[in-house]
């Protein structure tokens, strides 16, 4: 019915010619039952975008856990992950995804099944989006961090919240400036000129005048220092907010991948000009494209590609 988008006029029409067809007052019921499992409602805000509630949804998941789990020890936390990312879908669509994945669920927190969007909004990856948009999401994993526990099934079940995501998305739910800002570090107070120096030992960096913690972000914002601009959304503390792995990971390939290819590159030029004409030259770079290549090249995204292109043609240019 909603593939063809059949009126439910015409569905009935269609059940009194043909006896076969289930009557259409128990597609109505169904239908009414299906919409009361699944509650999705509007996001508050000027942008498009939809949500779910947080606190009903994370009781069905701890439901599900200590289902599958009936020796989970109850007074073990369970640990909650919130997740946030702006997706560029074209040049002027942007969306803001919510979600959230129970950190005990083993592998599942690393797939699609086991991690669950509570909120989605079509809008510019801001603040005030996240703010405006967010707001009721926002206020009801507040109101859970407060409490520290639900209630499911008559048992209180304590969470521990944590926060993660890309920088962007952490700077921004805390309310600080973006990562090129002054007091750019989201742990501690270290301005931008003085962050060269490594001779300190991190202890330095944890020490109670250098730390950042979620009050001092607080205490800061009617001042406006240590970059802080406005109030933080969520209030988890922290070391409660946990970078992701995976956006580290591929700047980290993206830049030694990137030396490599340099240096091969260097070793090339070099040994090619003690070579005689007609001699084959870039055999380095040639060994390491296939390399690449037989470890599966094909994972290799436009970025990472592009200084080996420019690499191929530079060593044309020298034959
Ligand atoms: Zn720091």
């Amino acid at each position: 019915m909603d593939k063809f988008c059949t009126s439910d006029e015409l569905y009935h029409e269609l059940t009194m010619m043909c006896d076969d067809l289930p009557k259409s007052y128990l597609i109505k019921q169904k239908r009414n039952e299906l919409n009361k499992i699944c509650t999705i409602e509007p996001v508050p805000g000027q942008y498009p975008g939809a949500q779910i509630s947080f606190s009903e949804t994370l009781k069905n998941h701890v439901r599900e856990l200590l289902e599958n789990d009936p020796s989970y020890d109850i007074t073990e936390p369970v640990k909650v992950k919130i997740s946030g990312d702006g997706a560029k879908m074209s040049r002027s669509t942007n969306f803001m995804i919510l979600s959230f994945c129970l950190l005990q669920t083993g592998e599942k927190v690393m797939s699609s099944r086991g991690n669950r969007t509570i909120a989605i909004v079509n809008g510019p990856e801001k603040y005030d989006t996240l703010k405006h948009s967010f707001s009721s999401a926002i206020n009801e994993i507040n109101t859970v961090l407060e409490t520290g526990f639900i209630e499911v099934d008559g048992k209180e079940v304590k969470i521990e919240m944590f926060l993660g995501g890309d920088y962007k998305f952490l700077l921004m739910v805390m309310g600080l400036s973006g990562a090129t800002s002054t007091h750019a570090c989201l742990w501690c107070l270290i301005h931008k000129l003085d962050r060269w120096d490594t001779s300190q030992p991190i202890e330095h960096y944890l020490s109670l005048e250098m730390k950042r913690t979620l009050a001092h972000i607080k205490s800061m914002l009617p001042l406006k220092k240590f970059s802080v601009i406005n109030q933080p959304l969520f209030n988890i503390e922290l070391d409660h907010v946990i970078l992701d792995e995976l956006h580290l990971m591929m700047r980290v390939t993206d830049r030694l991948t990137e030396n490599l290819i340099v240096e091969v590159m260097e070793r090339d030029s070099n040994a090619d000009v003690a070579k005689g004409r007609g001699e084959k030259k870039g055999l380095y770079l040639e060994t390491l494209i296939n390399t690449i290549k037989m470890l599966g090249s094909l994972s290799l995204s436009g970025k990472r590609r592009m200084p080996m292109e420019r690499g191929v043609d530079h060593m044309s240019g020298l034959v």
